[in-house]
């Protein structure tokens, strides 16, 4: 191969690759899947998490139509772009919700035990430390898990549905 040749084949492969219902794309959702058209159906199908998508080929986009969030993406010839998030409204709630659950539990926790310390010589000195860490604990779950549906962070949708089809083995 010679070199010129071997340039053309480089810029080929690095080719921006158009959003067709005959080929097969990196799944925005799960970033596991590969979505692929639907026979006689304007709209994808991912083939690890299973959701469905409508696909306007005209401005490259494609969005979610199974999911409690409108998420939709735009195709740059490469990969996905978020194009579109559901109104900035819910965003802004969930925002302000996840700091106050983080935030005000365990600083109650804590004031509380400022305000009125324990002994230092009893046996239960630990227990407002170690209650206000396990409160922010609990909650900072609750929250991530929140933000993870919210967000569909890949990560979590993929373990999602790998936890699902091991459930579904083991019956
Ligand atoms: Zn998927």
């Amino acid at each position: 191969m010679s070199r010129t040749e071997f340039r053309a084949n480089k810029t080929a492969s690095r080719e921006l690759r158009p959003l067709n219902f005959q080929g097969q794309y990196l799944c925005p959702v799960c970033r596991h899947g590969q979505i692929a058209g639907l026979t006689l159906m304007d709209a994808f199908a991912c083939d690890f998490c299973r959701h469905i998508f409508t696909a306007n080929l005209n401005d490259q986009s494609l969005q979610v139509v199974d999911s409690s969030q409108p998420m939709s993406w735009r195709w740059n010839g490469r990969t996905w772009q978020v194009a579109h998030r559901d109104e900035f409204n819910l965003t802004a709630v969930i925002w302000i919700v996840s700091t106050v659950l983080v935030v005000l539990p365990p600083a109650l926790v804590w004031l509380s035990a400022y305000t009125f310390p324990p002994l230092p010589d009893s046996a239960w000195a630990w227990f407002p430390l170690a209650w206000a860490i396990g409160t922010f604990t609990i909650h900072f779950l609750m929250v991530f898990w929140l933000m993870a549906e919210h967000y569909q962070l890949p990560l979590y949708v993929a373990s999602k549905i790998r936890l699902q089809q091991l459930f579904r083995q083991r019956q």
